[in-house]
């Protein structure tokens, strides 16, 4: 039986070991948290939980095809609300949107700010699912080099994809009101990046938000790691928590094991599903990383990172949405604030989540759980979240007295901040960019750390740091190839990690079929047949 490692029980880590454990694999999870999901796990004490990180859950379709796969039903392991409204948006210059799955009420909301725009709407939608189909065999298989973008069903995606136009760029063929832009491009806050910076492709990320909704997993998203580690346990993988993996262990370039406590654990493959930026370095060591050293790895751009409020309040909030989304009156100064300039802004853009309007399960009866994220810098010299972080928590509190007039700070029972500090050191995510490495094109595809690490043997990639990117549908994607590309090289059977047809996927890519004909035909001409 052939043995594999897997390094974190994050959302890629627990799939792969789903995938792997489904063609008999051996496998072993080691987790060094006291818990399994990494930044998709649920805390809280005194009957407050909380998401730590992903708070809705988007196009699950990719993780109910892994659970098949696996002959388990994602919806009978956990329970998934569908959200109408979707969330609120709050223009700080004005203006206000109930954003719903329902086109027809769509577009009287967006016509409330601006009628004209109201009517691009539908060919927004329109485009986009068309944008997707085209795109989505992309995300779904490995990118190893120029070789697998110079193909021809690549190569003709480009008056489409239009990778010369920022989302922004994109959004304005569409719409001429900068807040009816943000409403369909803010959502590339979700890579940790500005819509005016972020590639036009991502304006996918709001269609399949009105296309296949936004979802609430019951008793929050950490219920869905829990349901995977409860799956994978079944399945026979071994998960241990509280085990650091102190480097990985080599033989030549072959990796041969881990190091845990001192103690090597042999096996024939290892996948790191630790944030890569930051893991990777603490596990292999710099010459054998091939272009990813450590001068490499510090000039690549990075994500925004979170300033994250977890409260626990003595009252309920019945007119306060599930999610809401204020953007301040400066958004784009705000943006730059966090991306160009690296310091604190004073009118802060922040989201405010308040599950318990859906999920009664959060809080105590008559409570709430609130969770606040502030988009703020990654780690830098300019901010000391050692100094910063009482009047920081202060701002925030203010802010939100200010936008909806309500005063939090005489009502929490429960408090937990977690500042990029944190996210750096407590959670091991390089720079605290909570959003992994950015997705600029110089980062994306092939310029991704890719899923078979390439200059090592018996190393493979899963998570937000590797193809096809941070985001919990292309994270369990990643985990679907990565395990593809593992089994092909252990000789053990993979079909089960083939990306399923239209009937169960709901997103038809013709390119799909083109690319796997022509890989195929290859193996056909290298094999002699
Ligand atoms: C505040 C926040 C909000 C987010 N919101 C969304 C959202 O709304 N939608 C969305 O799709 N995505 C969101 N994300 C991004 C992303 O989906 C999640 O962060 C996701 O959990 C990343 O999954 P991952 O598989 O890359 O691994 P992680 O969740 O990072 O898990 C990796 C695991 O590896 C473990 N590990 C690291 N080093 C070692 C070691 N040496 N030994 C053993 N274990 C180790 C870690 O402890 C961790 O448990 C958000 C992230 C954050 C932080």
């Amino acid at each position: 039986m052939k043995k594999v490692i897997v390094v974190g029980a994050g959302p890629g880590g627990l799939a792969t070991s789903m995938l792997l454990a489904k063609a008999g694999v051996n496998v072993t999870v080691l987790e060094k948290q006291g818990v399994v999901g990494g930044r998709t796990s649920t805390h809280g004490e005194g009957g407050y939980k909380f998401d730590l990180g992903p708070t809705f859950f988007l196009y699950p379709q990719v993780l109910k095809s892994i659970f098949k796969a696996v002959g388990r039903n994602l919806e009978t392991e956990v329970e998934m609300k569908r959200l109408d409204p979707q969330y609120q948006l709050l223009f700080g210059d004005g203006g206000s949107i109930r954003a719903t799955p329902n086109i027809e009420e769509m577009v009287r909301q967006v016509a409330k700010i601006s009628p004209t725009d109201a009517a691009q709407f539908p060919r927004f939608i329109n485009e986009n699912r068309d944008k997707l189909k085209q795109f989505k065999f992309c995300l779904e298989e490995p990118f190893r080099g120029l070789k697998d973008i110079l193909r021809w069903p690549v190569m003709r995606l480009l008056p489409t994809l239009r990778p010369w136009l920022s989302l922004d760029q994109e959004l304005a063929r569409y719409f001429a009101d900068p807040r009816i832009r943000l409403a369909f491009s803010f959502q590339s806050k979700y890579l940790g990046m500005s819509p005016f910076q972020c590639p036009s492709l991502f304006s996918i990320l709001s269609f399949l938000e009105y296309e296949h909704g936004v979802w609430h997993p019951m008793g929050g998203c950490g219920s869905v790691s829990q349901a995977m580690a409860r799956v994978a346990t079944e399945m026979g993988v071994d998960i241990r928590l509280d085990q650091t993996v102190e480097r990985i262990e080599f033989k030549g370039k072959k990796a041969t094991g881990v190091v845990v406590d001192g103690r090597e654990i042999k096996a024939d493959a290892v996948v790191v599903n630790g944030d890569f930026s930051k893991v990777v370095p603490q596990l292999i060591p710099n010459e054998k990383r091939g272009r990813w050293t450590d001068t490499k790895i510090e000039k690549s751009k990075f994500s925004c990172s979170t300033f994250m409020m977890y409260l626990g309040v003595d009252r309920q909030f019945p007119d306060l949405a599930h999610h809401t989304i204020f953007m301040s009156k400066d958004y784009q100064q705000n943006l730059k604030d966090i991306e160009n300039d690296h310091v604190l802004t004073d009118d802060p853009s922040f989201y405010i989540h308040n599950p318990c309007v859906t999920d009664p399960s959060m809080a105590p009866e008559g409570h709430s759980s609130l969770y606040i994220l502030v988009p703020v810098s990654h780690q830098h010299k300019n901010i000391d979240w050692a100094r910063e972080t009482p009047a920081f928590r202060a701002r925030t509190l203010n802010q939100i007295k200010k936008v909806f007039g309500i005063d939090l700070e005489g009502s929490i029972r429960h408090e937990r901040v977690v500042t990029p500090n944190d996210w750096e050191n407590q959670f091991s995510i390089y720079r605290g960019a909570t959003f992994s490495m950015a997705h600029n094109l110089g980062q994306m595809l092939h310029l991704r750390p890719q899923n078979k690490f390439a200059s090592v043997e018996g190393v493979y990639l899963t998570g937000g740091g590797t193809h096809p990117g941070s985001g919990l549908p292309v994270i369990y994607e990643s985990a679907r190839i990565s395990s593809r590309m593992l089994l092909q090289d252990l000789g053990l059977p993979w079909d089960h990690c083939r990306v399923p047809g239209p009937e169960e996927d709901l997103i038809d890519s013709p390119g799909r079929e083109q690319v796997r004909a022509q890989s195929s035909s290859k193996k056909m001409a290298t094999s002699g047949i």
